[in-house]
């Protein structure tokens, strides 16, 4: 059965010095969860506190609506796997697999029984015989994932456990994660720096930075509303473009802001001050020369050749630097332009303090 997580206001202090400030954050049973964020922003430790690894400073942890803060790790339901697959290398993938159940207790039938499902759900009855040192480091991580699922824990938690391995395998084994999600149902609790993963597996992202909540929700709803310019930066690639602006002067309707030189009527006045330093964004896949608002013509800097698509770097009228999508194979060159128009609809604005406005 699936369990639910609940934080409320955890802080975690390494001795005087605060990492984590006050994370409110409700998990539902079932969730594959996502923790994203830059290095350093606290998503390991995090992490690290659910599974019962690194203490609690202030704040309540609930799993099912108990309170587990000073309830030991072995005692949470929870299994968690590791960005270092951390095998026993003299041990077979089977006792690598059985040895956790055997010390705790288990009857070898139902240790054989365990296995054998896992090793089926990961496909690797095969490999059961082999020692770790005889395996590829996709099928590595698939025994330390097994490990995990014979203890049929209420909670999985992943720390990063794909950076080890090439871009390939990773792709891979993100379809794999996925597909177990789907068929255990558990909770899953995964964390990464890499938004790619973030958007491909998660039904609720949690965007964190400097050991705070930047913004949760659905993959699509941080794409296409982006709380903050931290989040519309950080999910999406290429990169969301951020242009200067502010509001026109002497537009007493509020609706004239000025961006890269040039003046756009927008359809709703903007709430900031006349001359409030402000930030307009457009995706790079936003850009469109067919659309009717227009910054004028870019100055192509670079041409990226993708075969399925051509990344586009320019330069806009005024100089800043501006990256476009385009579907397909372009016949575009150095030092030609091209004009960096968009949908209004498709494009962002936030203010001094980062916030969307
Ligand atoms: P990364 O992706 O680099 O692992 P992260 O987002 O997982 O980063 P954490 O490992 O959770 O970040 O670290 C958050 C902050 O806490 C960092 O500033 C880190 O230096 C600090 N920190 C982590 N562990 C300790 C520790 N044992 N003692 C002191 N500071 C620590």
């Amino acid at each position: 059965m699936a369990s639910s997580i609940t934080l409320e206001k955890i802080v975690k202090r390494f001795g005087a010095f605060p990492v984590v400030h006050g994370i409110d954050l409700k998990i539902e049973p079932g969730e594959f969860t996502v923790f994203v964020g830059p290095s350093g922003c606290g998503k390991s430790t995090l992490l690290r506190m659910i599974a019962g690894l690194e203490e609690i400073s202030e704040g309540d942890l609930r799993i099912d609506g108990e309170r587990v803060n000073e309830t030991a790790a072995s005692k949470r339901g929870i299994a968690m796997v590791f960005q270092s697959y951390a095998l026993y290398p003299h041990m077979s993938v089977y006792k690598n697999l059985a040895f956790g159940l055997e010390t705790a207790g288990y009857k070898k039938p139902e240790v054989q029984e365990r296995v054998q499902k896992a090793a089926d759900i990961l496909q690797i009855g095969p490999l059961l015989q082999r020692k770790p040192k005889a395996l590829s480091g996709g099928q590595r991580q698939r025994v330390a994932i097994g490990r995990a699922i014979v203890r049929e824990p209420k909670i999985f938690l992943f720390d990063e456990p794909l950076s080890n391995l090439d871009a390939e395998l990773r792709v891979q084994m993100r379809v794999e994660i996925a597909k177990l999600h789907q068929t255990l149902g558990s909770t899953m609790i995964y964390v990464t720096h890499d938004q790619v993963e973030a958007m491909t597996m998660a039904d609720k992202i949690v965007v964190l930075r400097d050991g705070r909540i930047m913004q949760v929700g659905r993959p699509l709803d941080l794409y296409n509303n982006p709380a903050n310019q931290f989040v519309a930066g950080f999910i999406g690639s290429p990169k969301m473009n951020f242009l200067s602006a502010k509001v026109a002067s002497g537009d007493s309707s509020n609706r004239t802001i000025e961006v890269a030189g040039r003046r756009i009527v927008l359809e709703k006045p903007v709430a900031a001050a006349q001359g409030e330093p402000l930030t307009f964004g457009v995706r790079p896949e936003h850009v469109n020369p067919q659309a009717p608002a227009s910054l004028g013509e870019a100055s192509i800097q670079l041409v990226e050749h993708l075969g399925g698509s051509t990344v586009v770097y320019t330069a806009t009228p005024d100089g800043q630097a501006a990256t476009v999508l385009l579907d397909g194979q372009r016949q575009i060159r150095i030092g030609e332009t091209i004009p960096f128009a968009f949908d209004l609809s498709q494009t962002h604005l936030f203010g001094a303090d980062g916030r969307r406005i």
